[in-house]
């Protein structure tokens, strides 16, 4: 079995935005799609550690705005490496509008939002599998989607941190952090973006 077929697989990119008695929050995912056109219904797959699958749960609404090509490394790092729990990402955030439902989007590097009100929940174990019907959405721009594969090419810094020569490491295939180790330990998650072990991948040089 080649697990690197999974790597074939494509994805968009999405900062899901959700809210509960006032406080906002928003996380990266590249897990929504489109299950039913007629009544039109969106999925959503969140980690149960993410502050924002707790407002999802709760209010039982959410808002997908798209990443488009034109989105920055910051975005991604200012709504996926650190946690709604430890800082109010829209605080200090000026690139966002309220939809009808009150949720806040993103204005900034994005190309569409979906506002969705969920109709079932699965638990998954680590992650939270919701289905929302499509309330609302607008088009905010015509630049191409981001794929995960987009991101990976030319959104996410290139690997300034280079392992010493003949030693073993590991790289994060999400952001570029370097684990020096002959093993990464099972239980590791990356310093950086809060990535599991399984996101790493070995490198020898
Ligand atoms: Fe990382």
């Amino acid at each position: 079995m080649d697990k690197k077929a999974m790597y074939k697989l494509s994805y968009g990119l999405f900062v899901l935005t959700s809210a509960f008695e006032g406080k906002d929050g928003g996380c990266i995912i590249n897990t929504g799609i489109q299950v039913t056109s007629e009544p039109n219904r969106i999925s959503i797959a969140v980690n149960k550690t993410n502050f924002t699958r707790e407002l999802v749960e709760k209010s039982g609404k959410f808002n997908l705005s798209i990443l488009s090509e034109a989105a920055g490394f910051d975005t991604f790092r200012h709504f996926g490496f650190q946690s709604g729990r430890d800082v109010d990402k829209f605080a200090s955030y000026q690139d966002y509008e309220r939809s009808a439902n009150g949720l806040c989007y993103v204005t900034a590097g994005t190309n569409a939002y979906i506002s969705a009100a969920v109709e079932q929940t699965i638990d998954l174990g680590s992650h939270m599998l919701f289905i929302a019907a499509v309330e609302d959405m607008e088009v905010l721009s015509q630049e191409p989607s981001a794929t995960y594969a987009y991101y990976q090419s030319e959104i996410k810094p290139k690997p300034d941190q280079q392992p010493s020569t003949g030693k073993t490491a590991w790289r994060c295939t999400v952001c570029g952090y370097i684990y020096e180790g002959e093993e990464l330990p099972a239980d590791f998650s990356c310093p950086l973006c809060k990535h599991p072990a399984s996101d790493f991948e070995k490198i020898t040089v």
